[in-house]
């Protein structure tokens, strides 16, 4: 019950078990197609730019900068915590020129400091954020500041690791230009893929870029001649085959149980933690209303030791939950309620563990 990877359903695992065909084997070839139709219900999109990258989260975010920025390019990025900061870190190693918009770890981003951005740089081409930041717990109003960033002509580019399948999240109501994902949170599959989809905005972007993409691998003018559709599949990388079985399995679970199901378990379970953890005298770090179901930032009570307590968790109870990430590391536990982990009886089980250890 850390911030992710989070628990496997058996059924996940046993699909990567399947026998390894070929990358260009025909039944292989329809399920990717059949990948590829999930991960738009899953993100809500009609996006054709819908794809697993074949790396983890990070390479989704390196696939959407390494796209879309070009030297030189004012990119407005926002952060509040951890992954903001890698975003920055992408922007400038591509040639981009970051405008930060800073907010306080733990706090959504504000979208009044966003359209100041924009009116101050109206000859930024980009505005990139955390929709939900694994680092503090937060979540940002997606859809406001995708809503921002049309109006000032800007793309959106828009970090969904931890917040596919655990909250509300609609690409194309929503008007998201470019977002990545990750396997390994509320999906509940192995980690090493990264979900992504463009917009034909965004995809003009790239396809009109002045300067080659600066990378082999990630470039989507290459990688699209294996995943995209309609012309005949060939060789661009050797897909992991397995992985693929896997985030399949994970897909049709979640089309299954329904993803607005889905985002309601994730806030129904937050509940019952919240009551637990409040009733042994835990508190919240992130107020109420910017809270991400899914991964919940606490203060780490007075005089406890961190370490030892998230030891003793895991040795004696099986269970791990998160430690804190920079700015919060020692003074935050990150507990995680992603996909799998997100149940009944393994909220129930972390409060007596924690009520236990903490005495
Ligand atoms: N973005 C966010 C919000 C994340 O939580 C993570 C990982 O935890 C990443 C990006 C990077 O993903 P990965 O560790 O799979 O490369």
């Amino acid at each position: 019950m850390g911030p992710g990877p989070s628990d496997i359903h058996p059924r996940v695992l046993q699909a990567m078990a399947r026998p390894t065909i070929g990358h260009l084997d025909p039944a292989f070839i329809g399920m990717m197609d059949e990948v590829k139709a999930l991960l738009k219900y899953a993100f809500q999109t009609k996006n054709e730019l819908t794809m697993p990258v074949s790396a983890p989260g990070s390479a989704g975010m390196e696939t959407c900068f390494v796209n879309l920025v070009e030297p030189g390019d004012k990119v407005i990025v926002c952060i509040n915590g951890v992954f903001g900061m890698r975003m920055k870190e992408n922007i400038e190693r591509f040639g981009g020129e970051a405008i930060v918009v800073a907010d306080d770890w733990g706090t959504a981003v504000t979208p009044a400091k966003v359209e100041a951005a924009c009116c101050a740089h109206p000859d930024a081409k980009i505005v990139a954020f955390v929709h939900a930041e694994t680092s503090t717990g937060a979540c940002s109003d997606a859809k406001t500041l995708c809503e921002i960033a049309r109006k000032h002509n800007c793309i959106s580019i828009v970090d969904a690791v931890t917040s596919l399948g655990g909250v509300e999240l609609r690409v194309d109501d929503w008007g998201i230009d470019a977002i990545y994902s990750g396997t390994q949170k509320c999906l509940s599959c192995v980690p090493g893929i990264s979900p992504v989809s463009f917009s034909e905005k965004a995809l003009d972007k790239v396809r009109n870029r002045s300067s080659k993409v600066p990378s082999w691998f990630l470039d989507l003018n290459l990688v699209m001649g294996y995943w995209g559709s309609g012309a005949k599949r060939a060789y661009h990388h050797t897909a992991p085959v397995n992985t693929l079985y896997a985030l399949h399995e994970s897909l049709v679970m979640l089309k299954n149980e329904g993803l607005e199901n889905a985002w309601q378990r994730h806030a129904n379970l937050h509940q019952e933690l919240k009551i637990g953890l409040e009733e042994i005298g835990i508190n919240f770090v992130v107020n109420e209303a910017e809270r991400l179901p899914q991964l919940n930032s606490v203060w780490i009570p007075e005089g406890v030791d961190d370490a030892q307590i998230r030891s003793t968790l895991l040795n004696e109870y099986n269970l791990e939950i998160g430690a804190g990430l920079g700015d919060f590391a020692g003074k935050v536990w990150r507990i995680g309620l992603m996909g799998e982990s997100c149940k009944k009886e393994k909220v129930l089980f972390c409060v007596a563990a924690l009520k236990a250890v903490l005495g």
